[in-house]
């Protein structure tokens, strides 16, 4: 265990408060151990045991254990040392934990770019966060884009970008100066080098990025004590056992997996298994072949495999729990996912900020559809404001989520105008996102303060409409945003899909739906548009910014 407690010293990171530090060890929230101290324990308990399993390859705990240190004393060789970036811009694979892993001993933070990500985001990243190497995948897999040669042609103008390296089959595939993941990973670890580096886990270990649908990500320090306080209560309250398969369904980077799945899988001592591809029919056949029992799906990809023409020809009976988040899900598809799968539902509300907050595979199916839950552990300090930000709003009502615990982050790094918006002097985090705290208990999401619909001054919260909108049987998944109005400042207007043998659906069809179920007549979409597919963001969330770009056109 690391003795480096010294406060946090990477330039544009907001530190814990040390009166915070000191109480979340004495609560033992915090444990004080970084990522890979936390590998080589599993590794210490079970070197047998399978860690992780891909397409081609697998690595037992042991095995990971031993190839993160060679490729840590690689990147020590090649001068990238503590508190260093480094963009990690990889499919769901091995190699991504092998490099995590590897870092988190050398004390560099890796940057969870996407592979959805293009030029913009890796220049954003390149210009804003010093970043000091670059890691991507060459020939052994298809990431839909040749990120070799886009940051081949665009290094020379980042003095800073020292290390280039790329996984690959074929090591002369790669261009000159770039480094071959393999063979960093073969390197002889030096261990007593390593052993000597003293990683402090108050400081960093992770970068996550923020949802680019506003403008370019910004970065989401999270330190080693915080998250790994994270993962262990992610795996308690899903159940996660060292038996389970647990496996990514959206990007390996991205908050939703390397918390809540691939952090609770490492955490319990279980199976990671990974896909590259993340198609509904590669992740189905994943589980078929793994055995995959315990996964979070964006709602959207929830709905694609429910709906799936094939569906009936994949055995799928190994699902144990699954996690729905990332947006708010559909009712019916949290019912449907049990009734198919027998599975325990997660319905969690997750930021890469730190809140999260869901449902438990035992409660009843009603709360799982219909609320979020509660925070998955006790350190949570989680209120519900009300939006001129001063007072909580009594139990049951409305209001802006804002948290503060041994889970969340400090502030957005190198972003003082962001930090200055969303946090207090007490450090207490803004979420934007708008919540009630329930009698019984739970907690249900309203949507986000700017995705309020405002019709001639009374809101609406688009996701209830959609719950609704979404019992036609002709509709599989419907988002609800405000269309501009020169008189009334905002109207309604629902975006869907149809379900495969939908007949055609007009807006006075759906108003007569809507008007049946006793939806107030200011709530009622007041434009209809089918779509063959709705645009998603790079995760796979229903893109309501575009949604909201495509109503402004012709609006009035
Ligand atoms: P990200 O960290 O990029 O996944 O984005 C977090 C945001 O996703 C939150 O601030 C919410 O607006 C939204 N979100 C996440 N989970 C849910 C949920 N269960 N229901 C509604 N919105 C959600």
């Amino acid at each position: 265990m690391s003795d480096d407690l010294s406060p946090a010293s990477l330039e544009g990171y907001v530190p814990f408060p040390q009166e915070r530090i000191d109480r979340y060890r004495d609560a033992g929230y915090w444990r004080d151990l970084t990522f890979h101290e936390l590998l080589d324990q599993r590794a210490d308990e079970t070197p047998e045991k399978v860690a992780v399993t891909g397409p081609n390859r697998e690595l037992t705990y042991a095995e990971l254990a031993k190839r993160s240190r060679s490729l840590a004393t690689a990147l020590n060789a090649n001068d990238v040392t503590a508190g260093e970036r480094v963009i990690f811009q990889l499919p769901n694979s091995v190699e991504f934990l092998e490099a995590f892993f590897g870092c988190s001993r050398v004390g560099a933070i890796p940057v969870q770019a996407l592979p959805r990500h293009r030029e913009a985001e890796v220049r954003h990243l390149l210009d804003n966060f010093d970043t000091t190497a670059y890691l991507t995948a060459g020939d052994r897999y298809e990431m839909g884009f040749d990120f070799v040669s886009l940051v081949d042609n665009i290094e020379s103008e980042y003095p800073h970008l020292e290390t280039l390296i790329g996984v690959a089959d074929d090591a002369n595939s790669l261009p000159g100066g770039w480094e071959d993941f393999d063979s960093l990973c073969e390197t002889t670890p030096d261990d007593e080098r390593l052993d000597s580096l003293e990683i402090s886990p108050t400081e960093p270990g992770v970068m996550l990025l923020s949802g680019g649908t506003t403008g370019m990500p910004k970065g989401i320090p999270r330190t080693h004590n915080d998250y790994l306080y994270q993962w262990e209560h992610m795996a308690d309250v899903a159940g996660v056992d060292s038996d389970w398969v647990a496996f990514p369904s959206v990007p390996i980077g991205h908050n939703a997996s390397l918390n809540c799945i691939v952090g609770a899988a490492i955490w319990e001592g279980a199976t990671v298994a990974v896909e590259p591809t993340l198609k509904p029919e590669a992740l189905m056949d994943l589980i078929e072949r793994e055995g995959g029992m315990y996964s979070l799906f964006i709602p959207t990809q929830l709905i694609d495999i429910l709906e799936h023409p094939d569906l009936d020809e994949y055995d799928l009976s190994s699902l144990e729990v699954i996690i729905s988040g990332g947006q708010k899900v559909l009712p019916h598809v949290v019912r449907d996912s049990v009734d198919a799968w027998d599975v325990g539902f997660c319905n969690i509300f997750g930021m890469a900020e730190g809140p999260l907050i869901c449902t438990r595979p035992e409660d009843d199916v009603d709360i799982q559809a219909e609320t979020v839950g509660r925070p998955i552990s006790d350190g949570a300090e989680v209120r519900i404001v009300g939006f001129d930000r001063e007072e909580t709003v009594p139990q049951g009502e409305t209001g802006e989520l804002s948290v503060r615990g041994p889970g969340y982050f400090t502030g957005y790094f190198r972003n003082d105008e962001e930090n200055a918006d969303n946090f207090d002097d007490d450090g207490w985090l803004y979420t934007e996102d708008v919540l009630s705290h329930r009698e019984d208990g739970n907690y249900a999401v309203f949507g986000r303060i700017k995705n309020t619909i405002i019709r001639g001054g009374e809101n609406i919260y688009a996701p209830g409409v959609e719950d609704i909108v979404a019992e036609h049987p002709d509709i599989a998944n419907v988002a609800i945003v405000a269309m501009p109005d020169e008189r009334l400042g905002e109207r309604p207007c629902a975006f869907v899909e149809l379900t495969e043998d939908a007949t055609p659906l007009t807006l006075d069809d759906l108003t007569e739906f809507l008007e049946e179920r006793g939806v107030a007549v200011f709530k009622r979409p007041e434009r209809l548009e089918v779509m063959r597919d709705l645009p998603r963001t790079e995760v796979g969330k229903l893109d309501k910014k575009r949604l909201e770009e495509l109503a402004a056109e012709n609006a009035n």
